[in-house]
């Protein structure tokens, strides 16, 4: 089977097989040999590595990653794919296609039962309408995970790295980077997939921490504090955390926390590091005991 990569072996698949793009599913497929090197290459991938791959569409990333890992499991939701990947796959022994919804899938029991448990690397040129979801999901769930290299929309890779202070630092740059160590590997033009997205996009690389970088008693009290301080980015961080449904503090409580942290009164959630954001649960925790 020819390289994929090329756009016009691409296109003679599409036509052999009447595929027909769903909008619903995120499917913009990649055609840039260029791209799919940087991605292979950041992705660190070794004949050792089990590798998932979450949306293979017809394989032109599969074909590559089952060249440079031990095995591959490529999990995608559209039936009609299917065929068409036992066709372009057909060459690769080492290679798992399975017909799912990543969001639904018992990640961790296939990796259990096909790589013993050991720690997967994930490499995918992500569906963009489950981003958040699908890396959330991972770092959050049971399966062991080694790292997530992954094509995203440019502005949720810039978010995700983002550090304190600026405009894209937020909820989801805090989730990330309890979890891993973000690093974007390079910038995508939407002329690099077929159809074209209307966004430009990123590669970035999560290298999952063994432990994560701040130590905090309540991990989900600190998530919502995060969550309270953003959903009102332009109240001061106090004014924040005492009006959020999701919190029980008083005003006087989250005002009392808030000195405790040693910040001005009037500093805004945008400001604070992950490590003050820790304490500063640590601190609310404290009330509640
Ligand atoms: N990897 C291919 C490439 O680079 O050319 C296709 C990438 S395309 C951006 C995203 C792929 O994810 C599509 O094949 C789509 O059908 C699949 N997909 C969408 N939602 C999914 C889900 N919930 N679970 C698994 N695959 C999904």
């Amino acid at each position: 089977m020819a390289y994929l990569i090329n756009p016009q072996h691409t296109i003679a698949v599409l036509q052999k097989f009447q595929f027909r793009f769903q909008k619903k599913y995120g499917q913009n497929f990649l055609i840039d040999a260029h791209v799919l090197d940087k991605i292979i290459q950041a992705a660190g991938i070794g004949p050792d590595d089990y590798v998932l791959e979450i949306g293979p569409g017809i394989g032109t990333m599969t074909q590559s990653l089952c060249e440079h890992a031990g095995r591959v499991a490529a999990v995608e939701i559209d039936k009609n794919l299917i065929p068409v990947l036992k066709e372009t796959l057909a060459e690769y022994p080492n290679v798992t296609i399975i017909n799912a919804d990543i969001l639904k899938l018992d990640l961790a029991g296939l990796l259990q039962r096909e790589n013993g448990g050991r720690p997967v690397k994930v490499v995918a040129n992500l569906p963009y309408y489950i981003t958040t979801p699908i890396i959330m999901g991972l770092f959050e769930g049971p399966a062991p995970i080694d790292s997530i290299t992954v094509m995203v929309q440019k502005e949720v890779a810039v978010r995700m790295q983002a550090p304190p202070g600026g405009k894209e630092y937020g909820a989801l740059s805090l989730a990330v980077q309890y979890y891993a160590k973000p690093k974007i590997v390079a910038n995508v033009p939407p002329n690099c997939f077929l159809p074209r997205p209307a966004v430009a996009s990123a590669v970035i690389r999560l290298k999952r921490y063994e432990a994560p970088p701040v130590a905090v008693q309540d991990e989900k009290l600190m998530f919502a504090v995060i969550r309270a301080s953003f959903n009102q980015r332009r109240k001061t961080l106090a004014n924040g955390l005492a009006n959020a449904s999701n919190l029980p503090f008083t005003r006087e409580q989250v005002q009392s926390a808030v000195r405790r942290l040693g910040v001005p009164a009037d500093i805004r959630g945008e400001k604070l590091s992950l490590m003050q954001f820790a304490q500063l649960s640590d601190f609310l925790k404290e009330v509640l005991s």
